[in-house]
């Protein structure tokens, strides 16, 4: 037998590692060297037992107090050698440790990964195995036009589809397949083992037919044996009003097509929002920067608010300040889900001083001053900046 490698350097831990540690360690290496993920590599296989081995040890409390007292030198009797030192460590001490003995009593340790990861723990019930194929994502971008009125998308999308010359069995011609004769059927497979507790019974995944409870005799030529064949699919879809940046839309059984049958996966569109130039969105409302004149300010006139269809002509009322909000009820965002609920387009009024003016200009504006309405004095100050209660103010502050 080839010299043993150190338990703790096979996990890459310290000796001083926490249960926790020791446990992720295995986690990274078990996953990194299994065999889903390294078919036909031997040497992986090797790495993908050797860790499953340290992990046995040095997990059990009292294995590892042993081992860290003893080593590997147990000779025959060790946990290099016959596996029998002690409540005897079952097959595992003996370098005999097969891939279905790490699946039944490490296979929890692969958690919710899915597919040949989902082995039955040591204590869980394997779960009733179905197929399911995986979801597709597609981000799908939507205008401010869209989120008002709601969109019908057509998009075509690659995805998996069931094979149509063996019906998704990936048996040529849907019929060149049996009953598995190691689980029959069922796709999980018990074993007993024996531990320091006893015998342990434990539920694997079949190692046979990979749980699906069939053997293909013959594979379909047409999907090579996976029951499934990339296809560009139209896919129609209904996107609701009111959705907006980050909203995610799940299509039940409109994602990929497991291998060998079964239940398709989801398709999510994920929405993101164009931004408008001009509207910007808060919520349901949306805010209109209106720039406005000195003359049409003081005067009154008209200005036009774009909205998401159309325009809206306002009316300005003469001495507009700026920091005015106009609200045009209603000409907002619908609810998602609740479209008879809109928000608002909230105007918010600046007005334009001039930056660069001509001679003429500038003592025309110098002529101004002199006027007695156009400086405010104290008291039409006080008045103006209590009607523009979002301006500074101590209320406000909370001072
Ligand atoms: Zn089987
Ligand atoms: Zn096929």
């Amino acid at each position: 037998m080839a010299e043993k490698r150190d338990y703790y350097e096979v996990l890459g831990v310290s000796k001083n590692a926490t249960a926790d540690e020791i446990k992720k360690a295995y986690r990274k290496k078990a996953i990194q060297y299994h065999p889903d993920k390294n078919p036909g590599d031997k040497e992986a296989e090797e790495k993908f037992k050797e860790a499953a081995e340290a992990y046995d040890v040095l997990s059990d409390a009292e294995k590892r107090q042993k081992y860290d007292q003893f080593g590997h030198s147990m000779g025959p009797q060790g946990f290099g050698g016959g596996g029998s030192y002690g409540g005897g460590f079952g097959g595992f001490g003996g370098g005999g440790m097969s891939m279905e003995d790490i699946f039944a009593h490490f296979g929890d340790i692969f958690g919710d990964m899915g597919g040949g990861f989902s082995s039955g723990g040591r204590t869980r019930q394997p779960r009733k195995h179905v197929n399911k194929g995986t979801d597709l994502r597609i981000t799908v971008k939507v205008s401010l036009n869209d989120v008002m009125n709601g969109v019908d998308k057509k998009l075509k999308i690659p995805r998996w589809v069931a094979c149509d010359h063996c019906n998704g069995t990936g048996a040529k011609d849907g019929t060149a397949f049996h009953t598995c004769e190691r689980c029959h059927g069922t796709g999980y497979v018990t074993t007993v083992q024996q531990t320091f507790m006893g015998p342990m019974q434990s539920q694997a995944v079949c190692p046979e037919c990979n749980g699906e409870g069939k053997v293909i005799t013959e594979e379909c030529s047409y999907c090579h044996g996976t029951g499934i064949n990339k296809k560009d699919e139209i896919v129609s879809f209904h996107i609701p009003a009111g959705v907006e940046d980050g909203t995610v839309l799940t299509l039940r059984g409109q994602g990929n097509a497991p291998r060998h049958g079964g239940i398709n996966g989801d398709l999510l569109i994920v929405i993101q929002e164009e931004k408008n130039s001009e509207l910007i969105r808060d919520g349901l409302d949306l805010i209109y920067n209106l720039m406005l004149d000195f003359p049409t300010a003081a005067l009154g006139g008209s200005a036009e608010i774009p909205m998401v269809d159309g325009r809206a002509k306002v009316k300005i009322a003469a001495g507009t300040q700026p920091g005015k909000v106009l609200r045009l009820r209603g000409k907002g965002l619908p609810q998602l889900n609740n479209p008879s609920v809109k928000g608002d387009i909230l105007v918010n009024v600046m007005v334009y001083v001039p930056e660069n003016l001509t001679d003429a200009e500038k003592a025309a504006v110098e002529s101004l001053k002199e006027q007695p309405n156009i400086v405010p004095t104290e008291s039409t100050s006080k008045r103006i900046f209590s009607r523009l209660r979002h301006i500074f103010n101590k209320e406000n502050r909370g001072e």
